[in-house]
C-alpha cells in the first residue's frame, strides 16, 4: 500500500482512479489504529473500489493543555495494518501541508449549535478543528463516501450537518462502535490507562447500558442521568456529562422523541473517555 504525504501526488492518484470510473471511499483517522478503525476500512471496501485512509493528528482540534504532544504516533505499524485490511492508499500529511499559513491563519469551518454541546462545551473549539480538517480532507480526496465511527457520535452529527449545509457531494456513513470483550469502546486513548484504570474503564459502557434500560423502562430522564453519574463516580471515574439526547439534534430528550441516544464522557487518570448507546 502506498503512503503519500503531499497534495499533488494525492490528487494525481485519485484522478487516475476516477479516470477508470472507480468509486473512492475516505476513512479519516488520527492513527494509532485499532480494530475500530479497521472496521471502518472493512465497511469502506463495501462502498467503493478504492479506499483511502488518512492519518493526521490535527492540532486544530486539541485545546491548550490537551494531549496533542502525547497523542500516540505509530505510523509504521498503522501502515502495516491498513495494508493488511485492504486499504489502497494512506495519506499522511504533515501539519505544514494541511495548514500552510499556520493553524491560526487557516480558514475555519464552524457548525454552530451542535458544536457547543456536550464534548464541545468541555472542549471549546474542538469541533471547529474537526469540521475544518474533515472539510479539507473531503476537498482533497473528493471521495464518493466517507466513513466515521458512531463511537464519536457528536462528531458524526457535526460532520453530517457540515456536509448538508455546505452541500458537499459526499455520502457520510456511520459505523457501529467496536468494543473490547468487556464492553470498553476501543480508543487510541485507552493506551493512557494504567492496568488498574483499564479494569475500571468498562464502567462507562455499563453505566450507559443500565441508563438505556432505565429509560426504556420509563425512568425519568434527570434521575436516570443522576444515577449513571453516581455509578461512574462509584467506579472511580470522574464524570464530565451523562445526557439522554434526541438522536438527531442532541437536544435534551423529551418523551416525544422516538430516537434517543445517551452520551457520556468521563475522566479516568490521564484519559478522557467517551461513549454512547442508543435507547
Ligand atoms: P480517531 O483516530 O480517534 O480520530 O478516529 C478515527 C475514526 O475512527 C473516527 O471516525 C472514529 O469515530 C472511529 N473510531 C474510533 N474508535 C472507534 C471504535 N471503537 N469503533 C468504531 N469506530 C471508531
Amino acid at each position: 500500500m502506498d503512503c503519500i504525504n503531499d497534495i499533488p501526488s494525492l490528487r494525481a492518484q485519485i484522478a487516475h482512479w476516477r479516470a477508470q470510473g472507480e468509486r473512492v471511499a475516505l476513512v479519516p483517522t488520527m492513527g494509532n489504529l485499532h480494530a475500530g478503525h479497521l472496521s471502518l476500512i472493512g465497511e469502506a471496501r463495501r462502498h467503493a473500489q478504492r479506499v483511502v485512509a488518512s492519518i493526521f493528528v490535527n492540532p486544530l482540534q486539541f485545546g491548550p493543555g490537551e494531549d496533542f504532544a502525547a497523542y500516540p504516533r505509530t505510523l509504521a505499524e498503522d501502515r502495516e495494518r491498513l495494508g493488511a485490511a485492504g486499504c489502497d492508499l494512506l495519506f499522511a500529511p504533515g501539519v505544514e501541508t494541511l495548514y500552510p499559513h499556520g493553524q491560526e491563519g487557516h480558514t475555519r469551518v464552524e457548525v454552530p449549535g451542535l458544536s457547543d454541546l456536550l464534548c464541545g462545551a468541555s472542549r471549546p473549539g474542538h469541533f471547529v478543528g474537526v469540521a475544518t480538517v474533515v472539510c479539507k480532507l473531503l476537498n482533497l480526496v473528493q471521495p464518493d463516501v466517507a466513513l466515521f465511527g458512531e463511537k464519536d457520535y457528536q462528531q458524526l452529527l457535526v460532520i453530517r450537518r457540515m456536509v448538508e449545509d455546505l452541500a458537499l457531494p459526499v455520502e457520510i456513513v456511520g459505523v457501529p462502535t467496536v468494543r473490547e470483550p468487556d464492553g470498553l469502546a476501543m480508543s487510541s486513548r485507552n493506551g493512557y490507562l494504567t492496568p488498574a484504570e483499564r479494569a475500571q474503564a468498562p464502567a462507562l459502557y455499563h453505566a450507559l447500558c443500565a441508563a438505556a434500560q432505565s429509560v426504556r423502562d420509563g425512568g425519568e430522564v434527570a434521575s436516570v442521568e443522576r444515577t449513571a453519574r453516581e455509578a461512574l463516580a462509584a467506579a472511580g471515574l470522574e464524570p464530565d456529562y451523562v445526557q439522554v439526547c434526541a438522536a438527531r439534534t442532541l437536544a435534551p430528550a423529551s418523551p416525544e422523541d422516538r430516537e434517543r441516544v445517551i452520551l457520556a464522557a468521563a475522566r479516568l487518570g490521564r484519559a478522557r473517555l467517551i461513549d454512547n448507546v442508543n435507547v
